[in-house]
């Protein structure tokens, strides 16, 4: 960690600060310019985030050297986590493609989406039982029975399923029905969510905040992987800006950025991110082209009474087309769909 000492700090707040510094164990390395004092301090970097130098009289700016999150950075892991989930692989040559409802709605649609999407080459259905909406007023999901249905869908289709889970007490019973667990873009923060998780061993796809940072949303992978679980999978689903020609602004240059900085696998969501189904296709597009290791897209096959997210979503057909029309895109960038 370098710490800068302001200016007009003083002989006296200079010896404070390193008697500090050597007080919890570090070495401390100084180096004085005709302007101003540097100082580096060598040693557990974890001690000095507990600690606010910037508080003491005379440090101006405090520098780190090492990442805040450890687990999930590239200097950890070289190589691509790979992520195993019955046949289906994600982080590897292939690109996933989860689709399905926004929520589940009934058995007999979701065995009927499930059927679809799988033909067109999708590897996981996707669908909320317990569903994060903004008014209270709105259908919360169908919770557990939602859960057998996805469970059915699963079994007679043969595809494994992802799901959102919103609170730590329903936790283990989810997990008996999901293969994956989305924690939402409104959960991104819940600490207590993402250490439950963290305990449990199946993966998590861990949707980026409405307003986070890519730094803040690695924290939050840290927090699940810190409890021993290191099957996280990012999400990019868009985030809130200026802009309201979109439900979201889709942060695309966010794939490229975390191949950089991690070594989990990283998906896009379009639908969220865009908010309209006439604009899924291209941002998708875009997304296996920027080196999405995966996509999660809404489908329903009646949207205009689809009891949530309806205005996003694609139907079957188009959602076929689309994934056609992917094929060549991500052979043009070295993977497959
Ligand atoms: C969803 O996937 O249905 C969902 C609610 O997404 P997000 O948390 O990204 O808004
Ligand atoms: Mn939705």
């Amino acid at each position: 960690m370098i710490i800068v000492l302001r200016p007009d700090a003083t002989e006296e707040q200079q010896e404070h600060i390193i008697k500090k510094l050597k007080g919890l164990g570090l070495q401390v390395h100084i180096s004085k310019g005709t302007e101003r004092t540097i100082l580096g301090a060598i040693g557990d970097e974890a001690i000095l985030r507990s600690v606010p130098l910037e508080a003491i009289p005379g440090v101006e700016k405090v520098l780190p050297i090492l990442k805040p999150y450890k687990l999930a950075s590239r200097e950890f892991r070289k190589e691509d986590t790979v992520i195993d989930v019955g046949n289906a692989r994600i982080g590897g040559k292939k690109i996933v493609v989860m689709a399905g409802p926004c929520a589940v709605e009934n058995k007999t649609l979701l065995v009927e989406i499930a059927k679809e999407v799988k033909n067109a080459g999708a590897s996981f259905l996707r669908g909320g039982a317990f569903k994060p909406r903004t008014s209270p007023y709105a259908f919360q999901g169908l919770e557990e029975e939602g859960l057998k249905y996805l469970a059915e869908a699963r079994d007679r289709v043969g595809l494994p399923v992802v799901t959102e889970v919103m609170d730590p007490r329903d936790i283990t019973m989810i997990a008996q029905y999901a293969d994956v667990l989305q924690i939402g873009a409104r959960n991104m923060q819940n600490f207590r969510l993402l250490k439950e998780v963290g305990l449990c061993r199946k993966p998590v796809l861990l949707k980026r905040g409405i307003s986070a940072t890519i730094k803040e949303w690695l924290m939050s992978a840290e927090y699940i992987m810190a409890g021993g679980n290191h099957n996280v999978i990012l999400c990019e689903r868009g985030i809130r800006t200026y802009e309201t020609a979109t439900r979201n602004t889709l942060d695309l240059s966010a794939v490229p950025v975390l191949k950089q900085m991690t070594h989990l696998p990283v998906i896009v969501d379009p639908s969220h991110a865009v908010g309209k189904w006439d604009l899924v296709a291209p941002m998708a597009k875009a997304a296996v082209a920027a080196g999405a290791d995966g996509l999660i897209i809404e489908v329903h096959p009646n949207p205009e009474e689809a009891l949530c997210d309806g205005e996003q979503s694609l139907k079957p057909k188009s959602f076929k087309q689309l994934m056609d029309e992917l094929r060549p895109i991500a052979r043009a960038v070295g993977r497959e769909i």
